[in-house]
This record gives C-alpha cells, structure tokens and sequence, in this order.
C-alpha cells in the first residue's frame, strides 16, 4: 500500500485537509505500507513558499512522518510534457481558445466554470486552428474524449465507499490537460506522479469522484496501472458549507495557536 496526501500550497491546511490526511495516514498505518507528501503546485502564481513549510508542519504536529522529500510538481513539467507528446501522436488534443467568459456563457448555471465543456473549439476546422495558433493567441489544450473512450473501450475502477463504479468519460466533457498559463493540468499531473510515485490508493474527497473518471481514461492511455480510491465525505461548516480555504478560522495553525490538542481536532472531523 503506497498511499499520499497531495494538498496545493496555496493557503493553510483547514480541518478537510486534516480528514483526507488522517485517512490516508491510517490505512497505511494499518497496512504497514508507505505514506507520501506531494505538492500540486501548478497554481503557480497562488503559491507562497510560507504554505508549503506551513503544511509540513502541520503533518508533522499530526504526528505524521514520510521519507522521501515531497515532489513539486512544479519541478516535473518537462515529464508532463514527454507524456502530453504521446497524447498529441495519438491525436488526442486539441487547442482550445475560448475565454473565462465564453466557458461561463455555455456553462448551464451561473458561475459553474468548471461544468461540462460544450466541445466548442472542438469542431474548429484545421485552417481557423492553424491560423489562430499563427496568431499567438494563446490556448488550453483539451483532450478530445469522445476519441480518447473509443480508443479505451469501457472500464471502471474501484472504490472504497462507492464500490466498482462504471467509468463515464465524458462526465466532465473535454478536459484541460495544458492550462493557458502553464504546461499542464490537475488531471494531468495527478495521473502522472501518482503512477510515478507507484501510489497505490489514491484518498481524496468526493468533489472529485467526477475527475476520477478522466483519470481512469488516462491511466488505460498512458500505459499505467489502475489504482484503488477512497473518496471520502466533505468536512462542513456550521452552516453545512464544505471547508474552503476562505475558512481560516478553522486552519489547523489557527485551532493549534488557540490550544486545541491533536484529539480535539481529530475529534472535530470525526476521527
Ligand atoms: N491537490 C488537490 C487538492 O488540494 C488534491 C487532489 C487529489 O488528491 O487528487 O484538492
């Protein structure tokens, strides 16, 4: 059992972070495998390096431990790259050049950004692409998934709440794997290092069952192995909003400066 904590380093761990942590530390606690800390960094421009010392401090007042220095994901992109190569020889991807606003107006609810894609770019033919690319405009790169499922055929994966879940590809649409500001993408990344890492269960929450099955499609592309998920409930707020990191009042370095002990958290979140 090779199991990890992936958090961004874009602010303080709050009590959600704690949950997943404390999961996956337990079951490799209760396995005797390997427990890894990696940093998905790719926002580059909300990173601060004060999050990324922040968070292993935490960890450690947990009383977690890991030996291998953590990964940056930052410092890998050139691996991301050798792999967005074999997608583009397949003929996977395709540029993507609408804006913030063109993605919000095709997105059924307001401020649902991140909903399923519409394909709009998809369908540009070679010579507006050729001639918008000339251009320098700049563009994401979108897998095209109707393409990707034929080439998979149908697969599911495993998990441990929600048993043997089929897996839909097209769930999210076509999903970014080259973001417009940097060479690569969530999906992307998280596929590569945890197979690089050989991360057996992958402990995350269930925001992000959806992404699962992209993810599924690009292990089976790139050659990797399935992995076993656990994706676990959210931590909520009083008001039974999920945690974010707006919630600095319930960060860990907060409830540690106020004297809460490492029982009374792990209580808060149910452990
Ligand atoms: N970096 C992601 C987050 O902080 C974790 C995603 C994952 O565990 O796959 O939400």
């Amino acid at each position: 059992m090779v199991s990890r904590f992936a958090p961004s380093p874009t602010g303080r761990l709050h009590l959600g972070h704690v949950y997943s942590a404390c999961l996956a530390w337990n079951r490799v606690q209760a396995s005797g495998g390997e427990f890894l800390l990696r940093f998905e960094d790719i926002d580059h421009t909300r990173v601060r390096e004060e999050y990324y010392a922040g968070i292993e401090t935490d960890l450690r007042w947990l009383g977690m431990r890991w030996q291998d220095e953590p990964w940056r994901q930052l410092d890998r992109l050139a691996i991301y790259e050798e792999a967005l190569q074999q997608l583009r020889d397949l003929g996977l991807l395709y540029p993507c050049f609408c804006t913030r606003k063109d993605l919000a107006a095709s997105a059924p609810q307001e401020g649902d950004e991140v909903s399923k894609y519409s394909g709009q770019c998809r369908s540009l033919t070679q010579e507006v692409r050729e001639t918008k690319l000339a251009s320098g405009v700049t563009c994401s790169w979108r897998l095209d998934m109707t393409k990707a499922a034929r080439e998979v055929g149908s697969l599911s994966f495993v998990d441990e709440r929600f048993g043997k879940v089929h897996v839909e590809p097209e769930v999210l649409g076509d999903p970014v794997l080259v973001r417009k500001d940097i060479a690569t993408s969530y999906h992307l990344a998280v596929v590569i290092d945890d197979a690089a890492q050989g991360v057996s269960e992958v402990v995350r929450g269930e925001d992000l069952l959806s992404s699962t099955h992209i993810h599924r499609v690009l292990q089976e592309l790139l050659g990797f192995p399935e992995v076993g998920y656990l994706h676990h409930r959210l931590i909520t707020d009083e008001a039974g909003k999920r945690l974010a990191k707006r919630h600095d009042a319930l960060a860990l370095a907060t409830l540690r400066e106020r004297g809460w002990s490492r029982e009374r958290v792990l209580a808060a979140v149910g452990l």
